[in-house]
């Protein structure tokens, strides 16, 4: 599918030419009208499929620029993953005004996140610790959320998260659209997508 045929905002149109990208990847042809639904989501989709693009397309579609207050934020096992992601859906926001997509990650000074996020994040994408901490601090604000991602959702219970991901997901508010990526789906994936997702639609490539 080509990309100019999905119906997307031209800005993102756009950006995803000048990134190189011509056609939708399986996954970005099949997540991207779902997730414009609305709906929950679960997506089943390796790593160097698209699946970055696959959910930053449509939360940026989603994301009310003169809004400031944090409105989806997206959850990675890891920095380097949150980083990737971050500067992916920065490339993906280049031709949109008044986005801003701030990484949040352990290890990167805590005063420098809070000043970033002080200044207006409507989009954060981050590791469970250090969002878990930010909001105990109460130096993130979850009352305006409407989007969850949860990106490499097998790798980061792998990783132990679990606990954080689930307190996380009980501070954001009910009305929302939750999405979950894994590669796998083991029983701790569906435990969670139970508990925290309503009527998810499974895409698989
Ligand atoms: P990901 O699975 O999101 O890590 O993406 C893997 C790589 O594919 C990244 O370098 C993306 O920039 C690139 N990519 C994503 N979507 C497309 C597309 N539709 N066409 C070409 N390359 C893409």
């Amino acid at each position: 599918v080509r990309f100019e045929e999905m119906g997307l905002l031209p800005e993102i149109v756009k950006a995803v030419k000048n990134m190189g990208f011509e056609e939708a990847s399986p996954i970005q042809a099949k997540a991207i009208p779902v997730m414009r639904t609305g709906k929950d989501m679960i997506g089943q989709a390796q790593t160097g499929t698209g699946k970055t693009a696959a959910f930053g397309i449509p939360l940026l579609e989603k994301i009310e620029p003169k809004d400031r207050k944090l409105q989806a934020i997206v959850l990675c096992p890891t920095r380097e993953l949150a980083i990737q992601v971050a500067e992916e859906i920065r490339s993906l926001a280049k031709y949109m005004h008044g986005i801003k997509v701030l990484p949040i990650y352990g290890g990167q000074e805590i005063v420098t996140q809070i000043r970033s996020l002080k200044s207006g994040a409507q989009l954060v994408i981050g590791t469970p610790g250090r969002v878990m901490d930010h909001m105990r601090r109460k130096t993130i604000k979850m009352e305006e959320v409407h989007t969850v991602v949860l990106d490499e959702a097998d790798e980061m219970l792998n990783m132990g998260f679990r606990e954080d991901i689930e307190t996380i997901l009980e501070g954001v508010p009910v009305e929302r659209q939750t999405v979950l990526f894994s590669a796998t789906m083991p029983q701790a994936i569906l435990d969670i997508t139970k508990k925290f997702q309503k009527k998810a639609e499974l895409i698989k490539v």
